[in-house]
């Protein structure tokens, strides 16, 4: 036994370097890959975080275009109000002084039939002279101008021409002669044009009253009208005009009230209606519109692209870590398989030497010797045919030739040719035949020894010194299960279904000790199979394993090879 000891130091040294040399190469790995995940996913969320970054200050800066050409659109259409008026102001209102200073008021008639003015309620004229005021009022119908007395229109005019009339008392010059509204009175705006004589004094006033039905008819539309083409770039189908008089009451559209909450944009009138407020409402196929959709659109693609390319990244970690992980674990295989081919071997060089020397005489250490040369090399056509069966399944060239076949007499071929190791090494097998002769079956006669001697051999290697191992044989309705167990150190429960993965060591507690390929299992999982069977492992740590391989009677179902 000294010489398996003195080998297995030997074989350890060398296998524990080239371990060391694996686990490196893995943890390098490991490194890159993380390496290189980095190196994508950094340069990856900075894209995106840019991308975001880029798109939400286009939305910005587009809500300030959009803001700047609504406040435009509404600007252009309080400047046609205002030209309006304006216009029709000086048209109609610029009458000559001498009217006012020769006393000739009455006359301004024939100036204003001449005009056609849209949108006043009434024109007149106010003279300031030596002894008194005049006011007259112009009458369409007739062309002629009266005194209108005391009605409310003539009472507003009074009103608003008050400081006028303080300046001619004071007998200040009018500087300007630019045209001047007054509100005062919202249901009677006025505007007024000071008439001066050559030294800028005042010498009277011409006015008209707004008409505020035709302003809400006509002009309020016309100008609304007018400016839209403007914009014709945008889409304004689904923009809304919405005018507001002084107390915030709707007066345009007519109709269905409009949200103040709602307006996008507002701003009051120039001129006149100055109390007023126009604003827009509805949406706006603006630059804004346009970088919002852009902004989910690329949003969604970049977050669909960095999914993919997150799944392709993961696909791909997976793949190099099993890839990894399968080498680690075949460069363990190869340390492993030649340690256990070198270790028989060397027993065998060693005894045969010692035989060929003629140094053993006496019988019984020829005997013993010989049944060492004869363990050992089976242990070698075990290890070896495990290693072929491997390299065949893995090229799919691995055939069954199935037999009617007696498998009592299979196991106890089996079990024989097992005795020798199990009593040199002090293991007692208890045989439990089945209860009444079993039926023919039909199996691979070398397959099924070779997938019971795997057991065999696990319960020995694994034994930790308890060495006692039970074969059991019986019939379970249309199968026949063989149990093998043992009282070894055992496996714990979540390495029970990843024991028969080709390679799979476990690689806690005392399994460390037992050197194996990793091959043994996943090969009885193979034959059993393929035989329409399964194998199944039952185990408490410590306190050993059974391992049930259960074959049909009939053999498999197609029989496949
Ligand atoms: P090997 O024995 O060559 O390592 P196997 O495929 O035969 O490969 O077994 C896979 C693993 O299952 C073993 O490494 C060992 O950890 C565990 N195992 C197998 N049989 C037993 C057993 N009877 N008792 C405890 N553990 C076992």
């Amino acid at each position: 036994m000294s010489l398996f000891n003195g080998n297995n130091q030997r074989q350890d040294g060398v296998s524990g370097s080239e371990l060391r040399a694996v686990e490196h190469n893995v943890f390098g790995g490991r490194r890159i890959l993380w390496a290189g995940l980095a190196a994508v996913l950094l340069p990856l969320g900075v894209l995106l975080a840019l991308q975001y970054w880029w798109l939400t200050e286009l939305e910005q800066n587009s809500a300030i275009a959009r803001e700047a050409t609504l406040n435009n659109y509404l600007e252009a259409t309080t400047k046609e109000v205002y030209y309006h008026y304006y216009k029709i102001s000086e048209r109609t209102l610029n009458l000559p002084a001498e009217l006012f200073t020769k006393n000739k008021l009455e006359k301004a008639g024939s100036y204003f039939k001449k005009k056609e003015v849209k949108g006043a309620r009434s024109l007149f004229v106010l003279g300031y002279g030596e002894k008194e005021n005049r006011l007259l009022f112009f009458n369409p119908e007739t062309g002629v101008m009266e005194d209108s007395g005391h009605s409310d229109e003539s009472m507003a005019v009074w009103a608003a021409a008050s400081p006028w009339s303080f300046m001619r008392k004071k007998g200040s010059k009018v500087k300007s002669a630019a045209l001047a509204a007054d509100q005062h009175n919202p249901g009677t705006r006025i505007i007024l044009n000071p008439i001066t004589d050559e030294n800028w004094q005042l010498v009277g006033l011409a006015g008209l009253i707004i008409d505020e039905a035709y302003f809400k008819s006509t002009v309020l539309p016309e100008a609304i009208e007018f400016s839209l083409p403007k914009f014709e770039d945008a889409n304004t189908d689904e923009l809304r005009v919405v005018v507001r008089d002084g107390r915030k009451k709707q007066v345009f559209p007519e109709g269905k009230k409009a949200a103040w909450e709602k307006d996008r944009a507002r701003r009051g009138f120039q001129f006149v209606f100055t109390d007023w407020s126009i604003a827009l409402q509805g949406s706006y196929a603006s630059p804004e519109k346009w970088a919002r959709v852009n902004f989910t659109y690329n949003m969604t693609l970049s977050a669909v692209l960095a999914l993919v390319l997150l799944g392709g990244i993961g696909l791909t970690i997976r793949t190099a870590l099993r890839e990894i992980k399968l080498s680690a674990m075949k460069n363990e295989f190869v340390s492993n398989v030649s340690h256990e081919l070198r270790t028989p071997l060397s027993s065998i060089r060693v005894f045969g030497e010692f035989m060929r020397r003629g140094k053993i005489e006496a019988p019984e250490k020829i005997r013993e010797y010989g049944s060492y040369i004869e363990t050992e090399s089976r242990r070698l056509t075990q290890l070896i045919n495990n290693i072929l069966d491997f390299s065949r399944i893995e090229s799919g060239h691995l055939s069954y030739d199935f037999q009617a076949t007696d498998l009592e007499e299979l196991l106890a071929g089996t079990l024989a040719t097992f005795s020798i190791r199990l009593r040199d090494k002090g293991f007692d097998v208890e045989y439990s035949e089945p209860a009444e002769p079993l039926p023919e079956v039909r199996l691979d006669a070398n397959a099924i020894d070779r997938a019971v001697a795997n057991l065999l051999d696990n319960a020995v290697k694994y034994a930790n010194g308890e060495r006692h191992i039970g074969v059991r044989l019986q019939r379970e309705g249309d199968e026949i299960t063989i149990a093998v167990s043992d009282h070894g150190i055992g496996i714990p429960k979540e390495e029970l279904e990843r024991i028969f993965d080709r390679f799979h060591r476990v690689s806690t507690g005392l399994v460390h000790d037992v050197k194996g390929s990793g091959l043994g299992l996943s090969l009885v999982k193979h034959i059993a199979e393929a035989h329409g069977g399964s194998v199944k492992a039952e185990s408490e740590p410590g306190r050993g394993s059974t391992f049930t391989l259960r074959l049909p009677i009939e053999g498999p179902t197609g029989e496949a090879t």
